[in-house]
């Protein structure tokens, strides 16, 4: 069996904790590798290794810094299938969504490749007599990345590219499910020349994890994943005197007006709702149908839902893949076993499924809930695998109202031919991203991403020019150089202007 070790200080290190857990291939429901569970020791050793890279890495030139980005991103590029292919393994999507994965990601490296511009600073001259002002930013030290197991390389590549170029240094515990792509993207980062230090990936439970919140020498923490260990991590580190963001789970709704393509509207929801087999935090996983299109939206959505070939993600034919965990698709049959009771109806029953040949796999089909009621669990809960719950309402207000009462505000979507409509929902809908004909808005790297209320603790969101103010602190500097003509000024307690 595979052991999946940490890498810290530029090289592979094996766990000394004795603790271990268990990775599986959820396509064929086997082991396949134990990755290595850090104790609060090795976490100290984790973070000496960041602190100690800290003291030269922050000094060093931008243009050397992005000399590495370069490489680091024509490695990616080269390593893309190799990536995917690991992702594939432990996550089980397939290999083109993997690949998809890979390239969002990339897309961080691009724009930290540019860190030059991001951080350049401002300088106003003359404010007062022989008086300039100037602002710079720099980086923080040593950086704590905590993240999920449904990216488990594009959501560390949210994080670590564009906190290196910075001038930080950074410690990445992935999730225990699929650790091993974190430690290619970070073995490629030695290749491209990223110094011993700077980035290092140590993998662990919440035993790693509280270690890294509650160390001194941890400067601030940028975690995604689910919405009450979001929470948990947002006072703890806040607590720690920590700079944190953490980004926390959803319940993603897509608002269908009556003039919609509903066409174009059943191929978005069936997309977005049953891609990576739900297991995405930007997942439709509410259809919110207005007036009388009900029905006929509801019998798109089931056609083409039923064509939808699952597979394991190693086989070029399968469009979706088995879920992460065997529990994980025992939870989410409990939603779709348990919605009759409470008022749905069920278009589509995806519990119960295999595929031959792979009886072990996390298999389920999917499933659709059409008349959901806002108070049954499937619509309180995030389910994060293939059900979709379809609601019905009568006015664009009520839908709007619906959508605002949730807790969660990750992202959003409106279908729609009404460009006033549009508009309008774009200013009243409380979520952090919104996409207008386009179900998965996730933002492109250089404009941020993150959403509202419990979908984000912090108030900064991750990428783009939040991500570059997240991984640095402000410096404001004035300066007075008397001209050498000057008579001294002479001494005035009066308040400075
Ligand atoms: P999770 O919260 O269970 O785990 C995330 C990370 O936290 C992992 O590294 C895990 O080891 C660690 N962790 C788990 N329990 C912990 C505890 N008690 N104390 C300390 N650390 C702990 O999330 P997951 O199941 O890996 O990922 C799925 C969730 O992530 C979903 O809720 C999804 O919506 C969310 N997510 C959100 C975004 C976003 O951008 N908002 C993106 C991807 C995933």
């Amino acid at each position: 069996m595979k052991t999946v070790n940490h890498w810290i200080g530029g090289k592979t290190v094996e766990g000394t904790s004795g603790n271990y857990g268990e990775v599986t291939d959820p396509a064929t429901g086997a082991v396949t590798t134990r990755v290595a569970f850090a104790s609060p020791d090795e976490v100290d050793t984790a973070v000496a290794a960041a602190k100690d890279a800290y003291r030269t890495w922050r000094d060093s030139s931008l243009s050397a810094r992005t000399a590495v980005l370069f490489r680091y991103h024509a490695l990616l590029d080269a390593h893309r299938d190799e990536i995917a292919a690991l992702i594939t393994a432990e996550h089980g999507k397939v290999h083109s969504d993997a690949l998809g994965e890979v390239a969002r990601g990339l897309e961080i490296v691009e724009l930290a490749c540019g860190i030059t511009t991001q951080l350049k600073g401002e300088l106003s001259t003359q404010v007062s007599n022989r008086v300039d002002v100037s602002s710079i930013r720099q980086p923080l030290g040593v950086v704590a990345g905590i993240t999920p197991f449904n990216f488990p390389a594009m959501v560390p590549m949210w994080m670590f590219p564009l906190a290196v170029a910075c001038g930080n240094t950074f410690v990445l515990k992935p999730s225990e499910k699929d650790p091993s792509a974190a430690n290619l993207l970070a073995e490629l980062a030695a290749e491209a020349g990223l110094p011993d230090g700077v980035l290092n990936v140590l993998h662990g439970d919440r035993v790693a994890v509280d270690a890294l919140l509650n160390h001194p020498d941890v400067a601030a923490v940028s975690f995604v994943g689910s919405t009450p260990i979001a929470r948990h991590i947002h006072a703890t580190a806040s607590a720690n005197g920590k700079r944190v963001q953490a980004l926390g789970g959803a319940k993603n709704h897509m608002l269908v007006l009556p003039d919609a393509d509903l066409d174009a509207a059943a191929d978005a929801a069936v997309s977005a709702a049953y891609g990576s087999a739900g297991e995405r935090c930007m997942a439709i996983s509410a259809v919110v149908a207005v007036g009388a299109i009900g029905d006929e939206l509801v019998a798109r959505i089931k056609e083409r839902a039923g064509k939808i070939k699952i597979g394991p993600g190693t086989d070029p034919a399968s469009e979706m893949g088995p879920l992460i965990t065997a529990a994980h698709r025992d939870k989410v049959a409990s939603y779709v076993t348990g919605a009759a009771a409470q008022g749905a109806e069920v278009v589509l029953d995806g519990t119960g499924f295999t595929v031959e040949g792979f009886e072990d796999g996390h298999w389920i089909g999917l499933s659709l809930l059409d008349h959901v009621s806002t108070d049954s669990d499937a619509y309180k809960d995030e389910i994060f695998g293939p059900v979709l719950c379809v609601l019905r309402v009568e006015t664009y207000e009520e839908g709007v109202a619906l959508m605002n009462a949730s807790p969660y505000g990750n992202g959003t979507a409106i279908f729609t031919r009404d460009g006033g409509a549009a508009r309008r929902f774009q200013l009243e809908i409380e979520a952090g991203m919104v996409g207008v004909n386009v179900p998965i808005p996730v933002p492109v790297g250089y404009h941020s991403f993150g959403g509202w209320k419990d979908s984000l603790f912090g108030d900064h969101h991750i990428y783009g020019n939040d991500g570059v103010h997240f991984y640095t602190r402000g410096k404001v500097t004035t300066t007075r150089w008397p001209d050498p003509a000057d008579a001294p000024a002479g001494v005035d307690l009066g308040f400075p202007r």
